[in-house]
């Protein structure tokens, strides 16, 4: 049971620590924890299997290697992962592992973390691990929460955290709206350096929760919810270390003298940064990005679609997709379930429900009928900006197109509650970071949630399909469905959340099953996902084998080149360094809780 001085303690603000939470969010925060730990019933920390040394390298060899370090980093910047595993919660997350774990807590756990000062410290630790052949894997704040969190793949790998000491803001320009940030800065914390600063014109697009660090989501190619939601089309400019310890800088950032790193992606020759999204061929440790202008007002809106087939005409009949690249509707919306509307409550799915299996539909509606929204099945989040006669004019458009479907219902907003989940969704689109999104969390005890994304086109026949065959898979494993549509310009994904209680195996054990046959289902009909977790990489890189896995091996000779010695973050994104393949090291639907392979290659000394 967790303890309640551990379930009151304060949440870290932003002056306190660079991950911490600003203090507009500090109430909320604490709330949330709060919630959090009531439906708590998980041991706060587990016992490791103990001593986590990474493989292909001899337990006492390791350990002088990490002493070795520790002289050149200095002792506090190296810790040993010999403490029992503390879970945590969001604000205050753990390093050397996932906090949401799908397998065994104990398998994707790091046997040291290092916190680098310095790019040239970062170079250092590269260097170390080559020297050693020591895996490592580096985070930005290790808040990858559903898609594995600060864990590494490789068990007993170091994790590099990048974020506790490589945390500030270089540069703010109030003129090309842009700025230049290491790997610690979080959204919350560059929002409140652009207010500290008065620089009401611009504006930081922020996913729902804003704690991650703005280059860790960046380079998984994670999204918020204003005009600038795509974050890696809006980055300008990598500073990376690449395995073998060379520092480059992409695009114009190669330029000495140059003052358009943060202005022109491209610089010249190829387009080099892409490599360094989702993989493990190099550490960024700067990271430019743009900044919207504030677009002289905003106003959200929202609609209710009653059935469950309303998802079908709403995408079918070209209402959403030529509103969306004629850009009428001009954010990344949300089209959420309406078992998320009663989620997003923060309150255990049996407070409502006492049963096993998923929670019946008509329980979720007859509680929903009671909110302000009233009953729907569908809600669409969306966000005009601009000055009033522009947002008219849109949302004009928007309103004849949408009441098309039968029974379609504009909310009207003014009506709704300040705690209203709305109000949420109406800051995150004007670029305010929020803190509510979590609440969903506690659908169940010691909740935990893992994502199913794929793309698919923005159609009726598309959205149901997949809808459909979510539905059935997770009431096979008997769980809750909660999807939601994310629609991006040409293309939406379904972001399915799988919320379980991580401390029973059978229930990590369904989500996973459940997970791999979704994944396996929706390649065969051509859907493919966008992101995944640390558990899963292998599988869905599996997915993407168009020509006999030509991509693959593309990649493969890629690590090779680059990373001769496969010390850089083994298996992300289901890329094995030559050391590793042909041993066994892929997790697969079979591979039950095992995500360790048979060794390594003895290394063949490659001489930086
Ligand atoms: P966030 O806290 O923003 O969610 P994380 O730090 O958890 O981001 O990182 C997300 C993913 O991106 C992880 O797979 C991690 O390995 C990778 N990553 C994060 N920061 C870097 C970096 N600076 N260089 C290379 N890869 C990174």
């Amino acid at each position: 049971m967790s303890s309640f001085k551990e379930a009151t303690s304060k949440v870290p603000t932003l002056s306190e620590k660079h991950s911490g939470i600003p203090d507009y969010l500090l109430d909320k925060a604490q709330d949330a924890k709060a919630l959090i730990y009531e439906t708590r019933t998980k041991e706060t920390s587990t016992k490791q299997r103990l001593p986590v040394v990474p493989q292909g390298i001899e337990k006492k060899r390791f350990y002088e290697a990490l002493e070795e370090l520790a002289v050149q980093l200095g002792r506090e910047n190296v810790e040993v992962n010999h403490k029992p595993l503390v879970d945590g919660w969001y604000m205050e997350h753990p390093n050397t592992h996932d906090m949401m774990p799908i397998l065994d807590s104990e398998e994707l756990v790091a046997s040291a973390v290092v916190y680098p000062g310095s790019t040239e410290e970062v170079q250092d630790i590269v260097l170390w691990a080559n020297k050693y052949r020591v895996p490592i894997f580096p985070i930005s704040m290790g808040r990858n929460l559903g898609y594995g969190g600060a864990a590494p793949r490789v068990r007993g790998s170091v994790v590099i955290d990048l974020g506790k000491r490589m945390n500030s803001i270089l540069d703010i320009n109030p003129d090309d709206y842009t700025c230049l940030v290491e790997p610690g800065v979080s959204f919350y914390g560059l929002y409140e350096a652009i207010q500290a600063k008065g620089y009401t014109h611009m504006w930081v697009d922020t996913p729902d929760l804003g704690g991650g660090s703005i280059v860790g989501n960046t380079l998984d190619r994670g999204v918020g919810y204003t005009p600038y939601g795509d974050h890696w089309a809006c980055h300008s400019g990598l500073e990376v270390v690449l395995p073998t310890g060379e520092v480059i800088r992409t695009g114009m950032g190669a330029l000495p003298g140059n003052n358009t790193w943060q202005s022109f992606p491209y610089g010249f020759g190829p387009y080099s940064d892409g490599i360094f999204s989702q993989s493990n061929f190099g550490i960024v440790t700067k990271m430019g990005m743009t900044l919207m202008p504030n677009p002289g007002g905003h106003e959200s809106f929202m609609y209710a679609f009653d059935k469950e087939e309303d998802l079908g005409p709403l995408l079918q009949m070209d209402i959403i997709r030529p509103l969306r690249i004629g850009n009428i509707l001009e954010n990344v919306a949300q089209v959420r379930h309406v078992i998320q509307t009663l989620a997003v409550k923060g309150k255990p799915r049996s407070t409502y429900f006492k049963g096993e299996g998923p929670i019946p539909e008509e329980t979720v509606r007859e509680q929903v009928r009671k909110m302000p929204i009233g009953d729907h099945t569908w809600v669409y989040y969306g966000m005009s900006y601009g000055p009033e006669y522009i947002r008219k004019y849109k949302l004009e458009i928007i309103d004849k197109e949408f009441k098309k479907i039968p029974g379609a219902r504009r909310i009207d907003t003014s009506t709704l509650p300040s705690d209203e989940y709305f109000w949420s969704r109406d800051r995150i689109a004007s670029g305010v970071p929020d803190f509510v999104e979590l609440l969903w969390v506690n659908w169940v005890p010691n909740g935990a949630h893992v994502a199913f994304s794929p793309v698919s086109p923005i159609s009726g026949a598309d959205a149901m399909k997949l809808f459909n065959m979510g539905k059935r898979r997770h009431h096979e494993h008997g769980i809750d469905f909660l999807p939601a549509f994310c629609v991006g310009l040409r293309e939406m994904h379904l972001i399915v959340e799988i919320v379980y209680d991580k401390a029973d195996p059978k229930k990590r054990k369904a989500a996973n099953d459940c997970l791999r046959e979704m994944i396996d289902d929706a390649a065969k009909d051509g859907y493919g996902e966008y992101r995944t977790h640390l558990v899963l990489m292998d599988q869905v890189a599996g997915t993407y084998n168009w020509n006999d896995n030509a991509l693959m091996k593309f990649h493969d000779r890629l690590k090779d080149a680059l990373d001769p010695n496969g010390i850089l973050a083994p298996g992300k994104s289901g890329i094995w360094p030559a050391r590793y393949r042909g041993r066994g090291w892929e997790l697969t639907k079979t591979s039950g809780n095992r995500s360790e392979g048979n060794g390594v290659t003895p290394s063949v000394a490659t001489k930086l």
